[in-house]
């Protein structure tokens, strides 16, 4: 039986070991950290519970394949409930609209609202469900490095209908076109912020991820998604995945360029392939033996961080949904402050996450969870305590400013996590969130391959390697690597 160490407890390696296991390898997994997860966490305060990484589920499609794959069924494990609305935006000139789930209910909203025309949202979904049919066979389902990727029906597709992608505009130009309003186009252009980037530079074929959410669906997770993590644990011992916490892997030994084992605890424990799982950067540059050397360019910018205010909030507000958007004043002049000035911005949009909402006993009766993420560069930035001070009064003012809803006095418990938190607890480079950003057009393909070039026997798994960030995409890395270690293993001619 080939034995395969899997570097690292996060999305990416939990679903690659499960399906290695399921397939008949010997697979031990070994996380550093002393519970499993990595950026899917979660924490109690005053009596509440609160994320501390994602909170909203999108692709459930994925992990169906996923429980599929190992003989178990995703209803067995796992509760969703569909967000209707899937959010509620505040903007500053005081305009509150839902993204209903329906979307002629959406639609309505936009109208009424907005003064949106009739017809343009369909027309919207209907551009960005073509761009979805026609990338994610070949840019998400497929491991997009082997000549056989690209032979398959789907991809077939995708190479003649490249233009379907709308890749050579902005996100923002494309949403700027379908929309009158530009309240309209600001909610589709923050999809962007889904993996880490920005509207005015990451091409319009990530307007799929509008199509995902709205369209396709999202989900809270009953228990949250660490819900998942803890489902995926339970059918990773099932399948018997050796699971070791508390342990780091120090170093992957290469023999004559071939993947020989890893260093635990000071001994070399002998292995056939090795999935890392841990930040791509880092495993070339503290991992591999030889690996700076190794390493690939990275020629993209890393993705953004975010800053983390957690608040036991001592009210209960109607007008809030589960997920609320305050925006700021001027979006562009946000994204600037991120990416070209690499700094927090003075104005950001909000993102305010209330699980009570949803699971009334996460919180104290009468009380609010509230999660509140603004969007920050990936930095060493230590965030000295003004930093921290000047943005939660600007978050606070912000939703007080749009919604008329004034917490400062009410907020009895509180936690912030920085950038260098997230570094610190889950080894991302900088605390950026989803690995390399996607802005540009060559993205996607920078992205580190499922399989290492130039050393047998070493694949990645995990939100900084295709096909990118965020928990659907990070389990479907799990299933490209584990799929092309299989078949490195077990087939002539893996490639084909
Ligand atoms: C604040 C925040 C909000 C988010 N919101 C959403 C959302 O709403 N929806 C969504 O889909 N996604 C969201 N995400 C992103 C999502 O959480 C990540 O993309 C995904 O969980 C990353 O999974 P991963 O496989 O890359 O592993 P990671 O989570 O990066 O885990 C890597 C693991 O490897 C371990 N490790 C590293 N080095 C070693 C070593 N040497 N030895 C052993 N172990 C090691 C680490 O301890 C860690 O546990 C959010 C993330 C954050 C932080």
């Amino acid at each position: 039986m080939k034995r395969v160490a899997v570097i690292g407890g996060g999305m990416g390696g939990l679903t690659a070991a499960t399906r290695l296991a399921a397939k008949g390898f010997h697979v031990t997994l070994y996380e550093a950290n002393d519970r499993l997860g990595g950026k899917i966490g979660e924490i109690e305060q005053a009596g509440a519970r609160f994320p501390l990484g994602p909170t909203v589920f999108t692709m459930r499609d994925a992990f169906e394949e996923f429980f599929d794959y190992v003989g178990a069924a995703f209803e067995d494990y796992l509760t969703t409930i569909p967000l209707d609305p899937v959010a509620r935006y505040f903007y500053p000139d005081g305009t509150t609209l839902d993204a209903r789930r329906d979307p002629g209910a959406f639609e309505r909203e936009l109208v009424e609202k907005l003064g949106e025309k009739p017809g343009a949202l369909g027309d919207y979904f209907d551009y960005a469900r073509a761009i979805h049919e026609t990338g994610a066979p070949l840019f998400l389902w497929s491991d997009f490095s082997t000549l056989r990727a690209f032979r398959k029906p789907g991809s077939i597709a995708t190479a003649l209908n490249l233009n379907k992608l709308d890749p050579f505009r902005t996100m923002h130009q494309a949403n700027d076109f379908f929309f009158d309003d530009e309240r309209t186009a600001r909610l589709f252009d923050r999809y962007a912020t889904y993996n880490g980037s920005s509207p005015y530079r990451a091409p319009a074929t990530l307007n799929l991820i509008a199509y995902v959410e709205n369209v396709l669906g999202a989900y809270h997770v009953k228990g949250g998604v660490l819900a998942i993590v803890n489902a995926i644990e339970r059918l990773a011992e099932r399948v018997g995945v050796e699971i070791k916490r508390g342990v780091p892997v120090e170093r992957i030994v290469v023999r004559n360029r071939r993947v020989a084992g890893v260093v635990v605890n000071g001994a070399f424990e002998t292995y056939d392939a090795v999935v890392s799982n841990a930040d791509v950067e880092r495993t070339y540059d503290e991992l591999l033996e030889g690996g700076r050397r190794r390493r690939r360019l990275f020629t993209t910018a890393p993705s953004t961080s975010g800053l983390l205010f957690l608040w036991n909030v001592e009210r209960a507000h109607d007008n809030l949904a589960a997920h609320n958007v305050f925006f700021s004043e001027d979006y562009r002049l946000e994204f600037r402050q991120l990416g070209k000035e690499r700094r927090l911005p003075d104005d950001p949009t909000a993102y305010v996450h209330i699980p009570a909402k949803m699971e009334p006993e996460t919180a104290p009766a009468g009380t609010e969870n509230w999660y509140v993420l603004v969007n920050a560069p990936a930095s060493e930035d230590p965030y000295d305590a003004e930093t921290i001070d000047r943005a939660r009064s600007s978050i606070l003012a912000r939703v007080k400013a749009n919604s008329g809803i004034d917490v400062a006095d009410a907020i009895v418990a509180e936690t912030t996590r920085t950038p260098r938190d997230l570094e610190r607890e889950t080894g991302a480079t900088l605390g950026s969130i989803y690995g390399p950003s996607s802005n540009g057009r060559r993205a996607s393909f920078l992205r580190q391959r499922n399989k290492a070039r130039g050393v047998e026997g070493l694949y990645f798994a995990g939100g900084g390697s295709h096909p990118g960030g965020g928990v659907p995409l990070a389990a479907l890395s799990g299933k490209h690597a584990a799929d092309l270690l299989f078949r490195h293993n077990y087939e002539r001619f893996p490639s084909l």
